[in-house]
Parts: C-alpha cells; structure tokens; sequence
C-alpha cells in the first residue's frame, strides 16, 4: 500500500531532520464518554505511526472540564487503548491536569506581556460583543485593565474568591479577525466542581483552546494530528505557542471517521446509554470500542478497517458493511465451527438403536488445518432449526420437508416420514429414518441431497441463551436531532432455549466461534457456571439489505 498523507510528511520531515527523526504521536481524549469506533481510527493512527517510524505513542488526557469528567471514564479508555494498539505503558500516560500549575504560570506571563486579561463579561455579553462574519466584536471593557490589576484579579480568582461566571481571563488578540478563534478567545473560566484528579485544589479551569496546544508542547509531540474541524484553531495555538516561546509541534488535520446507520456524538451515546435505550456503554448494539470487544469483534479486524479505510482530508462516511466484513474475513480465518440449533425442532430417528450413542468427526476449521479435530456426539433424538423444515414447501425450498432426504452435517442422511402435531396443529416432532452406509455424510453410491443442515443431539445438548445483535439503527444517516426515531425496534432479539453441542459447555467468556450456518457468536460476559449467554458478533454474509426489503 502506498503511502498516506501524514506518512508523506512524517517521511519528509525525517528527510530533512526537522525532528532530528524523532516522531512522537499522542491521541488525547476528554474523559467524558466511552470511546468509539472513530476514536479507533484516530488510535491505530497514531499508534501506528509511532511503531511506524520507531516514535513513541503517548495518551494524554485531556481532563480540562471537571463538570462532566469521571474516573469511570479514564478507567474505560486506557482499557480501549490497550485494546486496540496494545501496550501503553504507565510512563505514557499524561494528564492535562498535570499541567495546571505550568498553565497558570504562562497565563501570568501572557498578562504580563500584556496579551492577556481578566473580562467581566458574562456568556450572553461575550456573545454579542464577539460580532459577526461582517462586523468586528467590540472590545471587552476588561481589556484596557491594567497589569497589576489583571494579576491581583487572576490570583483572586485562582484562590476561589469569586463565584462562577463572574469573571473570565481571555488573550488579547484581534476583535476584528476574520477568524473567531482569535476575537480574545477564552483561557480561563471559573469552576466549583471537584476534580478527579486534582480535587478542589483548582477555581478556574483552562478551556481546550489554551490547554490543548500546550500539553502537545509539553509532551513535545512531532506531529499533532486531530480532525478536521481544529484546522481554524490552529492559527490560535500557533499564537500561544510563538507569544510564550515555546516548544511547537506541527499540527496535521485529517477528516474524522463516520459510519453508516451509526451515530458517534458522545452527547447521543451518553443519551442512549443514561435513557436506557441500550443496557450500558459496552452494550453490544453500541458503537462504543468497549461494546465491539464484548460482541466479539477482534481487535486485529479493528485495525485492518482502520487501516483500509485510510487517512484523507474529504469528510465521507463509511459504509458500516466494510467494518463488518473486516470482521468476518477475519474470524472466517480464526474462528473455530461448531454446531449449536436456536429454534429446536426435535427430530425422533426412529431406525437408530435405542440408548445408542456416536462420536462422529468434525472438522474445527476448514480454512486453517491446524485447527484440527472434535468429535460430536449423535443420537436417537437430535434437534435441528425450525426453519429448517416446512411441511408444505414451496418449490425452491430444499430443506428437511415430508420425503425428503438432506444431509445432517459431519453426520448421516436422513429422510423424513412423519409430522406430528399439537391439538393446535403446531409441528412438535419430525420423524424421521437414518441410512447408515452415509456416516460421516456421503452417500457410497453417489447420490445427492440437495440440503446440509446442521443439528444438536438432545441427550447431551448444553442450554444457552443467544443474543440476536443487529443495527441499533434502521436509516442509513440516522444522525439528527430526532436520531432516537430512528431506533430499531429489532435490534436486538434474545433466543433462550438454544441448543449447543457440548463441546461448547465449558467455553471461558471472549470465545468466539462460528455457530455453522448462522453467524459467529461469541460467550457474552454476562455467562454464569451452568448458563451460557452468547451474542452475534456478525452474520455470515451480509444479509441487511435483503432482509430490510423484505421487511416492507
Ligand atoms: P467531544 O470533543 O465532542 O467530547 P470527541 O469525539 O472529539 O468529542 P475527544 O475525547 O476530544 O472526543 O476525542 C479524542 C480524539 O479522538 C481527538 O483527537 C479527536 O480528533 C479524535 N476523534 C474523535 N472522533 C473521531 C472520529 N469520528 N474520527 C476520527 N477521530 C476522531
Ligand atoms: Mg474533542
């Protein structure tokens, strides 16, 4: 694969040693929320940069805002890290927080040099006096303040002396910029919530304007790359960092990751989450790094998608099926078969010995022969999906049906001879005959069947429940204020009287199998001893479209 845009520039600027080489990334979240598949792209870019080009990857948080900041959070999104772009080390892992008391020392500096000031300003004014596209923002009555009074307000407000709103500290820079960044934007405002970190030792807290480019100057990042929409801030932390002086990353812009029939605000996803419309962050439904690891999606399948989808300056969206297929052709490759029936229809083989039990050999994976062998036992009573069989079928349906032979997969032929009904006429028993020269399931003398089902044998079947996982969104661009409508009712469906061959009994929570003919499943978290709870990491083919259409 050739190269992308920020490899070019990483490649160059080793060419002509702007970094004597050095190339040192970070990826630095708000610990507001649970990180999502667009964080993951902006993870695996940056990490992989670093291993790239023998750099180091930091993860920097950027806890600036105690009011909506959690440890539960912190604790969320170094386990995603990790996940995803495998070890981060203790000692690369910074905190903004960490950074108040050299912050504060530069604000001082700023006032002293004049470039700074304390505004009496509330929201509102600070709105109105901003301007517009047209017409320049009018100056903030603080901003002819002396030094020495801004400094004795600035103290003041650092000792907690004032409530919140009534005082601002801005960089004084043009009211008449073009670009609104630079109309005197906000350094510090003044908070009374308690900090995960620092507790209550902080009365104002930096905005992410004049945090942000001075944590990458700390932690003298090379290349900071964040999305799009930082390109016009840009010229603001260029400001700050040549009026203090101080070490200057380069900022690189790229366009973030959008999917579709997924929305990523952190706002929504912490609505859908504190609403109940999904069972938590790391639901299975969510877009959420955490939720794609419980259902089953493989980190490596995660870093192929980002890796195939490519870094570009052109805001696009992505269809959700190419994440999906990045997970399927991985887990075709490493994912082990195994038989499990989700909708029982108990089928009686009436020629087979009564008691009589076989150990019939399976293959574990045709696509890797290392994966080897298992046996699975075969009895006289076995289940097999309901769907599986219809008494009246319609031409093209080739499944189990009166008279007809299919084969039972890795097991016998078998031919049906009777249904039997409830009072209600509900099929609750197939009756059906075995022919014992096909064991292993091929016929000696040639003939064919035009169906393989799969099937459990009853004696030794192992109890589960299945979570059917779908799209949580039925629409395409399901982003908007009214998202919520666009829920899918279906989006998730629970089977509990699923039947497993027993292979699978004992299977520790992550595993993850393909459940042959349905899907790959894997062992949800919330398993107990004696009660297994699988959910669908993925169908087996790409099945939305067609069963959507259907739908309508
Ligand atoms: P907000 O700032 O609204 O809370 P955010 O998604 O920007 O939400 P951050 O914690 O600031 O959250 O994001 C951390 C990093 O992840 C940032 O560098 C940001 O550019 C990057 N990022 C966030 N969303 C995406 C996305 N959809 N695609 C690529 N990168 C993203
Ligand atoms: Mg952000």
């Amino acid at each position: 694969m050739g190269l992308n845009f920020i490899e070019e520039i990483v490649e160059e600027d080793n060419r002509t040693g702007k970094w004597s080489g050095r190339v040192q990334t970070r990826f630095p979240p708000e610990p507001n929320g649970y990180l999502h598949i667009g964080h993951a792209k902006s993870i695996c870019l940056n990490a992989g940069l670093a291993k790239k080009y023998n750099g180091t990857f930091n993860v920097r948080f950027d806890d600036t805002n105690p009011a909506k900041e959690e440890q539960e959070y912190v604790d969320s999104i170094l386990r995603d890290v990790r996940w995803l772009a495998g070890d981060v080390p203790e000692g690369r892992v910074f905190y903004a927080s960490d950074y108040f008391d050299q912050m504060f020392e530069w604000a001082e500096a700023l006032m002293k040099a004049g470039k700074a000031y304390v505004c009496d300003l509330t929201a509102d004014q600070m709105r109105e006096y901003r301007g517009t596209m047209k017409d320049p923002g009018k100056p903030s009555p603080g901003r002819d303040r002396s030094v020495d009074e801004n400094l004795t307000l600035l103290r003041k407000m650092k000792a907690g002396e004032f409530p919140e709103g009534k005082y601002t500290v801005r960089a004084k820079i043009d009211m008449a910029s073009g670009n609104f960044n630079l109309r005197d934007p906000v350094m510090y405002r003044i908070v009374k919530a308690e900090h995960h970190r620092t507790g209550n030792k902080w009365s104002i807290y930096p905005s992410y304007d004049w945090a942000h480019g001075l944590e990458d100057s700390l932690e003298k990042i090379t290349h900071s790359i964040c999305t799009l929409e930082f390109e016009n801030h840009r010229p603001l932390y260029d400001w700050f960092l040549n009026e203090l002086g101080i070490y200057h990353p380069q900022q690189i812009e790229f366009a973030r990751l959008n999917l579709t029939y997924t929305v990523m605000s952190k706002r929504k996803l912490l609505e859908l989450v504190s609403k109940k419309h999904v069972a938590g962050w790391d639901d299975p439904r969510m877009p959420t790094i955490s939720a794609l690891r419980r259902r089953g999606y493989p980190a490596s399948a995660v870093r192929t998608f980002c890796e195939e989808i490519g870094v570009t300056r052109v805001d696009s969206v992505i269809d959700v099926t190419r994440l999906e297929n990045a997970v399927r052709n991985e887990l075709n490759r490493t994912a082990e078969r195994r038989m499990a029936v989700l909708k029982p229809l108990k089928v009686v083989i009436e020629n087979w010995p009564e008691g009589h039990v076989e150990q019939l050999e399976a293959v574990n994976n045709p696509e890797d022969p290392n994966a080897g062998k298992r046996t699975v036992p075969f009895g006289k009573v076995i289940y097999v999906e309901r769907d599986d069989f219809m008494e009246n079928p319609p031409k093209k349906f080739f499944r189990l049906s009166p008279g007809r032979e299919v084969r039972l997969r890795w097991a016998y032929f078998v031919t049906c001879k009777e249904v039997k009904k409830d009072a209600a006429g509900n099929v609750t028993e197939v009756v059906c005959t075995y022919d014992p020269a096909t064991r292993g399931g091929d016929a000696p003398d040639g003939r064919k069947v035009k169906a393989t089902m799969h099937w459990v044998a009853a004696a030794t079947a192992v109890e589960a429940e299945v979570r059917l996982v779908d799209r949580l969104f039925t629409v395409e661009s399901p982003d908007g204020d009214d998202y919520l409508k666009n829920l899918n009712p279906k989006s998730l469906e629970v089977v509990t009287d699923a039947k497993l061959e027993p292979a699978l009994a004992n299977a520790p929570v992550g595993t993850v199998v393909q459940f042959e003919r349905l899907g790959y499943f894997n062992v949800d978290a919330d398993s107990k001893p004696g009660k297994l709870v699988f959910n669908r990491t993925v169908t087996l083919k790409d099945t939305w479209v067609k069963e959507q259409a259907k739908g309508e």
